[in-house]
């Protein structure tokens, strides 16, 4: 337990200007138990925020994948007192509170009990209502969200404003890949509202989300978005850490029916922030702990762990294994060149995702189609550049659930576009970006270009790129 209180929060206090006590002394109230709720509730559990109530009356019998923590839950019945059993489970240091009670009486709303703020996170009208009067009376800013299947928004609400209707949402049911996303931001604001570093690290007025748009974070040009079943599809995805937390957790709900990952770290307290699936796995291979608890979301996903780091000896994984997606979900170029030339060599889509605490980028490589990653980036300098100076750094880098969420979210949305362009739209061309700190928050970046790059035999290909780098570092 010790150890725990000591370097749980280690990473994200590495941030210039983090105060993690104001964190852990702020209480959030949370109002409704969907997946909006859900996902955002174990993001401020994980971020450590002191105290954090979730009112709704809501009961479940049987819970679906989209919900992943009554999944992980052995408490039924009361949605609240599961989500208190897990999340209590998630962060021991949190003090979780459930109240069985619903928004719907400015007497009700009495039981919010003067929190730092309170995030409305229902579809009804009549909550949110409620809500913000009892927020306006005792000058306690609200966030505001609500989704439904496939867009979602939230409204930063500062006392006395008069916006926040979101009645076009009443009665829809929220989707697991817009509330991922979204909860991801609410998380962001709420520590801007809660612990701001320096000037200008303001919350956001208003913020849209939509994976039916073709813009992305706009609710223009609909497209209309059916469901798709993809138990026939198989994904590999390479990292199993604070990104493949969020990517595999949105791959098992949708349902995707094999999904093979591939880690060759174990988890450590310092994860825990962040890697929210692993709160009883410490010291366990990534890669297999995330596959167990997959299975417990979703046991129609064939989920499987493999112990090891992709390079020049996965050849025979890529023979035998058809893939229809590959997902890159690490933190060096290196590794990214390799999950490059096997999607190049076996026209594989690739779907690549990587953040820094405040910043974040998906890209998607559909052969014949977009860019490769080492047209975009040069992964393959990097690769040499590696190899040749056999600078395998391990510093200890700042991260935070935020952006990890976030881009975890963005990249699942991504995969289901390729998996299924027939029922979720064409899948971007350009780059997203998501920046904590613009005004905007995220958007589409870059051109729509389009490589014919090949690849051949991998012995020849790495005699090229270590070529090149000894070259380079003669210079
Ligand atoms: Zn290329």
């Amino acid at each position: 337990m010790a150890e725990i209180i000591e370097n749980r929060y280690n990473r994200q206090e590495l941030i210039s200007g983090w105060k993690q006590e104001k964190i852990s002394k702020a209480s959030v109230a949370i109002v409704g138990s969907d997946a909006l709720a859900g996902f955002t509730s174990a993001s401020l559990a994980a971020l450590g925020f002191g105290e954090v109530t979730i009112y709704d009356n809501a009961r479940f019998t049987k819970a679906d994948p989209t919900e992943f923590l009554l999944k992980l839950s052995e408490v039924t019945g009361s949605k609240v007192e599961a989500l208190e059993d897990i999340l209590g489970k998630m962060n021991p240091m949190v003090n979780v509170i459930g109240v069985h009670a619903k928004m719907d009486s400015p007497a009700m709303a009495e039981l919010l009990w003067k929190p730092k703020l309170i995030i409305e996170a229902t579809n009804s009208p009549a909550s949110k209502k409620v809500v913000y009067e009892y927020a306006d009376k005792r000058k306690i800013p609200v966030i505001s969200a609500s989704a439904d299947l496939n867009w979602g928004e939230i409204y930063v609400r500062q006392p006395g404003d008069n916006g926040g209707n979101m009645d076009a949402y009443e009665g829809k049911p929220q989707g697991a890949v817009p509330a991922e996303v979204l909860a991801g931001f609410i998380a962001d604001e709420a520590r801007k509202i809660i612990m701001p570093l320096g000037d200008g690290d303001e919350p956001i007025k208003q913020f849209t989300y939509s994976c039916a748009s073709p813009k992305r974070f706009s609710r223009d040009k609909e497209v209309e978005i059916g469901t798709d079943n993809f138990s026939g599809k198989r994904v590999l995805m390479i990292g199993a850490g604070a990104l493949g937390n969020f990517v595999g957790l949105g791959l098992a709900i949708a349902g995707v029916g094999k999904v093979d990952m591939l880690d060759f770290d174990n988890v450590e307290v310092t994860n825990l922030a962040r890697q929210i699936l692993f709160y009883d796995a410490v010291g366990q291979n990534k890669a297999k702990a995330l596959a167990a608890k997959l299975k417990l979301i979703n046991p129609k996903c064939k989920a499987k762990g493999i112990n090891g780091k992709l390079d020049e000896n996965y050849t025979e994984y890529f023979e035998k294994n058809q893939l229809d997606l590959i997902i890159d979900c690490v933190d060096n170029q290196a590794t990214r060149a390799f999950s490059n030339f096997f999607a190049v060599k076996y026209k594989v889509p690739l779907i690549s995702g990587g953040t820094s605490p405040f910043k974040g980028q998906v890209m998607v490589y559909k052969p014949g189609e977009s860019s490769c990653l080492d047209c975009r980036y040069q992964v393959d300098a990097a690769l040499g550049k590696e190899r040749v100076s056999h600078s395998c750094t391990h510093a200890v880098e700042a991260s935070v659930i935020m952006s990890n969420e976030i881009i975890g979210g963005l990249m699942v949305a991504e995969a289901r576009s390729i998996m299924s362009p027939e029922q979720y739209g064409s899948p971007i061309k350009k780059m997203i970006m998501y920046d904590s700190r613009s005004a905007v928050r995220a958007g589409l970046v870059g051109g729509e270009t389009s490589c014919d790059c090949t690849r051949g035999d991998i012995k020849e290909w790495m005699g090229e790129v270590l070529g090149k780098a000894k070259e380079k570092k003669a210079e």
